[in-house]
């Protein structure tokens, strides 16, 4: 998930204890029945879910985990201080429950001689910032289930129902037994499935069919929003989006599910990031999205890189991040593939389907190779391996760039952009990035299925498509501490990072201000020091993050008053004085910088021909 986008992955706090050895012997569940869930969202603009849950179980101690580590997002995140009022009666009469000592995600009950069922009752409170609102809901299943310890998720039978709002109507890959009024029953469900399988819901709805002509399985876009108005996609947007599906048809060769449903949700008062599954995916994004000219881009940049997770982490992915059950810790090193992978077709299906053009393609890749360097401190000690291996226990507030962030989805991305021209190069242009992907991702459609691979086994899929040193190319890459920007993919398909004075032709997060590349800062819109780049001359200044900037040269601070000033000490021996408040104090930094404005851009590199653009022409006719 780029922040705007695939990096607005939430993190939270990482749990530094894990049970070396998981509870597998001591549950009394009974299997082969199936556990009955119903989750009632009546109370969704209260904030507050209800799950009633049923199984069957025997005499004796039994031990229910609360999913904690989330497929997609990489870390044992399961929302457990959200569970409350939490109940258990066998046959009508109150069990009690103690929290397992070393893991707050386990509990464990002892069922009294004679009880054949297990009633749970939870509530489930929604975040400030998370997934509801007054109008809709995004019901991820791992949010309202418990499930018995013992059995592998794709053995647990789960026949799921939803009481909606009144009103409300809903979208999503689960296949549907039955709708009526304001219920709806689910077919029955393994575990694993369930929680792959978000539900939208909203009094907002629209559903729009996205199957290209000839393709033989169904696509559809599924919207919720906090206002009818918001729903109101373009026809040519809805034309691009048709063109996506295409164009991944045409990358991959093969698809890994039964039907697709984008699950898209509008408003300004959910966390703003996409999640991978399957057959679908859950993307959020800012309310009126739809109806403002950077659609395209803002969706481009978002749902082509969770489409693109259905083949590439859903279907393919790293051994060490499948595992049976959510309690088991999974192992990040592989993310570099996982995510960097995706972070690198999904812009390039963005581009080859025209919700980007070629233009804003180019200046993504500038915008990135920009924020890696030259002279980003963090890469200096932190190698790219590391923000993959070490996700989950590195975020922070603050410092991004000195910490070093996920770095595996931006560089990633850079990473298999040189992947693509190697493989071009010493194949002397007989293969593609897209053989790869139809040797790798390709083979029947058996539905939702998981075919894990190895470090190995990455490198093997390569070399068949292109003889070549994938083992040592990677090494290098990924346990570099160069500061030096890695645009080896960008020089080799014909193009160069420069800078100039011209602003950032980008949108969002990725268009943000030229501080950044010139004296070091990034500001918010209240002056805010969202970072200070360690060694930059802001930062030698004695600026860092969580200060805020209020005057410039005398002024009141506004972003234009400081874009005037540093155009000003281009020419001239003058420094830029800032006025910048620290805690409770004021203090006055004299920063020493005459580069003036820069930007980064791509421009050719007439020497060598343009095979990034190549890269992104449409590949499926008539488009
Ligand atoms: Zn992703």
């Amino acid at each position: 998930m780029p922040l705007s986008f695939p990096s607005a992955i939430r993190f939270r706090a990482g749990f530094l204890a894990i049970p070396a050895i998981l509870c597998l012997l001591a549950a009394h569940p009974v299997t082969g029945e199936s556990i009955s869930l119903t989750v009632d969202l009546t109370k969704t603009p209260q904030k507050l879910l209800h799950a009633h849950e049923t199984m069957a179980v025997k005499a004796g101690p039994l031990t229910l985990y609360y999913p904690k580590w989330i497929p997609g997002e990489h870390g044992p995140n399961g929302p457990i201080s959200s569970v409350t009022g939490l109940h258990f009666k066998a046959d009508g009469k109150e069990v009690p429950w103690k929290r397992d000592p070393l893991d707050v995600f386990t509990f464990h009950l002892d069922v009294p001689s004679g009880a054949s069922k297990l009633d749970a009752d939870f509530d489930y409170i929604e975040p400030e910032g998370g997934s509801a609102t007054d109008k809709l809901d995004v019901l991820e299943w791992n949010e309202v289930v418990l499930y018995p310890a013992g059995t592998p998720a794709e053995k647990l039978m789960y026949e799921a129902k939803l009481i909606l709002p009144e009103g409300w109507k809903f979208g999503t890959s689960l296949p549907v037994a039955s709708a009526a009024g304001n219920q709806v029953e689910f077919k029955p469900i393994s575990l694993d499935l369930l929680v792959d399988s978000p539900v939208i819901a909203g009094g907002y709805y629209r559903a729009i069919d996205l199957t290209p002509p000839g393709e033989p399985i169904h696509h559809e876009i599924d919207i919720v929003a906090d206002a009818e108005a918001d729903l109101a996609m373009s026809p040519d947007i809805q034309k691009k989006m048709t063109n996506l599906v295409a164009e991944s048809g045409k990358l991959f060769g093969a698809r890994h599910y039964r039907d697709y449903h984008f699950l898209f949700t509008l408003s300004d008062h959910v966390a703003h990031f996409g999640l991978e599954h399957h057959e679908s995916n859950d993307s959020r994004l800012p309310e009126r999205t739809l109806l403002g000219p950077d659609a395209g881009m803002a969706l481009g940049g978002l749902l082509a890189h969770e489409f693109v997770h259905s083949w590439n982490g859903k279907f393919r992915r790293p051994a060490d991040l499948a595992v049976p059950y959510y309690e088991e810790p999974m192992q990040d090193d592989l993310l570099w593939g996982y995510e960097g992978l995706t972070d690198f077709l999904g812009p390039m299906l963005a581009a080859r389907s025209g919700l980007w053009t070629p233009e804003q393609y180019h200046e993504y890749l500038a915008s990135i190779a920009a924020m890696l360097g030259p002279g980003r401190p963090g890469r200096t000690w932190r190698p790219l391996q590391d923000t993959a291996t070490a996700v989950y226990g590195m975020g922070g507030r603050g410092w991004p760039t000195w910490r070093r962030g996920a770095d595996y989805y931006d560089e990633g991305d850079l990473l298999w952009l040189q992947v693509a021209t190697i493989v071009h190069e010493q194949s002397k242009g007989t293969k593609s990035i897209d053989d790869f992907c139809h040797a790798f991702h390709g083979g029947p459609n058996n539905g939702p299925e998981v075919k894990t691979y190895t470090f190995e086994q990455l490198v093997a899929s390569l070399h068949a498509i292109a003889p070549y040193d994938w083992a040592g190319f990677f090494k290098e890459k990924l346990d570099s501490t160069s500061a030096e920007a890695p645009v080896g993919g960008i020089e080799n398909g014909g193009w160069k990072v420069v800078y100039d004075d011209k602003p950032t032709r980008l949108s969002g997060r990725r268009g943000n201000n030229g501080d950044i590349y010139s004296i070091g800062l990034q500001l918010g819109p209240d002056g805010q020091v969202n970072d200070s780049i360690v060694g930059s001359p802001a930062f030698e200044a004695g600026i860092t993050y969580g200060m805020k900037v209020v005057g410039v040269n005398g002024r009141v601070y506004t972003h234009d008053v400081l874009e005037d000033a540093i155009k000003a000490a281009k020419d001239s021996p003058k420094p830029i004085t800032l006025l910048v408040v620290v805690d409770d104090y004021y203090q006055t930094s004299t920063v020493n910088y005459h580069g003036g404005d820069r930007y980064p851009h791509l421009e050719r590199d007439e020497a060598k021909p343009d095979y990034l653009d190549e890269i992104i022409k449409a590949k499926v006719a008539g488009q």
